[in-house]
């Protein structure tokens, strides 16, 4: 397979855009990236030829249109590794990590320990806030080095008998880190706790084999994988799953119910309460299917050389500070310019049609640990050019100038 950046490009309808006069330079993929044009077609199929809701009817459209949906957790599966039956539709990230939380919820106590880290994105520190508050479950964080490697020689020391579950990104969403996913759920589980990795990041650039890493929970988001919003997935180990009790109540999750009593379908069906985004885990399928035809390799290499294009660039910016250069880290650049605000940068930035994000990238903890209010992130995606890593180097060496 080659890797041809252009051809890649030309299926992605909106990067021909234009931005403030300028050709858009979308750096924030990080947050949400584009959609190929096979994704798109994939969801106007569906809607157009074979629409209706799923697992209700008897009728061919009903039919056809619960064939496709369950076709997308079949792709899911295969995505990462897992078993069909160990893949449940959720809103995205968020929900999926919710989704855990408010089950062990059900069984955890006073005085149980959650480990996540300090690199944590919101969505996998605040469900376990509430478990706190609710339950007096302890939190413990895993530090972060300078460099913004997570230092593991501290997470050994913090896991105890009283550890019910690991909770950590596999890529940092700021720093661009990867973590020792295999190796902290082998401490982990040697401890005796569950694992549940937040892989919104890292699904999209590196393959991910839920089963070689032993992870018991694998939650991500369809938006970041070129598919759309509304859409993601959470996987759990068939046992971890047949553990859990539901977490929303309504229809298409039950085995039964009548006045006196419910029971509960087999998951992955239990954990999905009413009808689902179907057309969105119709475009999610199509996103992973679009993907795994690519050479992943290539992209990764790809999205590599022009973090490193742009470091290089920027090598003799003394007003320039970058968050996290831990060995091995993705291709996402957080940063903070002498003197400017992010906000102002990033606003900055989007004169010269280069999208970046700036804020807390909901990680408000990691932020005080650096140091910062907030900082500015360009993030690379397989669609990005040499052309546009220069233009950007350009554009933020122009910004700071704007400032200085
Ligand atoms: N975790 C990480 C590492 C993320 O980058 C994000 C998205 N910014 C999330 C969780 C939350 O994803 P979502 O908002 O799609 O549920």
């Amino acid at each position: 397979m080659s890797f041809d950046v252009e051809s890649l490009r030309a299926q992605f309808p909106i990067l021909s855009r234009q931005v403030n006069g300028k050709p858009l330079i979308y750096l924030d993929s990080a947050a949400s990236a584009q959609k190929p044009r096979a994704v798109i077609e994939a969801m106007t199929r569906a809607m157009e030829h074979a629409y209706a809701n799923v697992h209700r009817g008897l009728h061919t459209l009903a039919n056809e249109t619960t064939e496709a949906y369950e076709q997308a957790r079949k792709s899911l599966a295969r995505f990462i590794n897992a078993a069909e039956g160990e893949i449940v539709f959720t809103k995205g990230a968020t929900e999926a990590i919710n989704l855990v939380a408010a089950g062990l919820g059900q069984s955890l106590k006073a005085g149980d320990e959650i480990v996540l880290t300090e690199m944590e994105h919101h969505a996998n520190i605040v469900p376990w806030h509430f478990l706190r508050e609710r339950l007096g479950v302890v939190l413990k964080f895993v530090p972060v080095h300078d460099d913004g490697a997570l230092a593991i020689d501290a997470y050994r020391h913090m896991l105890t008998e009283r550890t019910r579950l690991v909770g950590v990104s596999h890529m940092s969403n700021v720093l661009g880190t990867v973590n020792p996913v295999a190796e902290i759920t082998r401490l982990a589980h040697a401890a005796g706790a569950l694992v549940l990795v937040d892989g919104c990041q890292s699904v999209v650039h590196m393959p991910v084999d839920v089963k070689a890493l032993d992870v018991d929970f694998y939650a991500f988001s369809g938006h970041k994988l070129y598919g759309p919003t509304g859409i993601g997935a959470l996987y759990g180990k068939a046992e971890a799953l047949a553990a859990l009790p539901p977490y929303q109540g309504g229809g298409e999750m039950i085995g039964s119910v009548s006045l006196e009593a419910i029971t509960y379908a087999d998951p992955p069906h239990r954990f999905e309460a009413g009808t689902p985004a179907i057309l969105e885990a119709i475009g999610l399928g199509a996103a992973i299917e679009w993907l795994m035809a690519q050479d992943r390799e290539a992209i990764a290499a790809h999205e590599h050389r022009l973090y490193a294009r742009v470091r290089e660039g920027l090598a003799g910016a003394n007003w320039l500070k970058v968050l996290g250069e831990a060995p091995g880290k993705g291709a996402i650049l957080s940063f903070t310019v002498d003197g400017a605000h992010a906000h102002d940068v990033a606003q900055i930035l989007d004169r010269y049609g280069v999208a970046v994000r700036a804020g807390t990238h909901c990680a408000e903890p990691l932020m005080r640990r650096f140091g910062v209010t907030s900082s500015a992130r360009a993030s690379f995606a397989l669609y990005n050019t040499e052309a546009e890593a220069d233009a950007f180097v350009e554009a933020l060496t122009r910004t700071q100038a704007f400032f200085a």
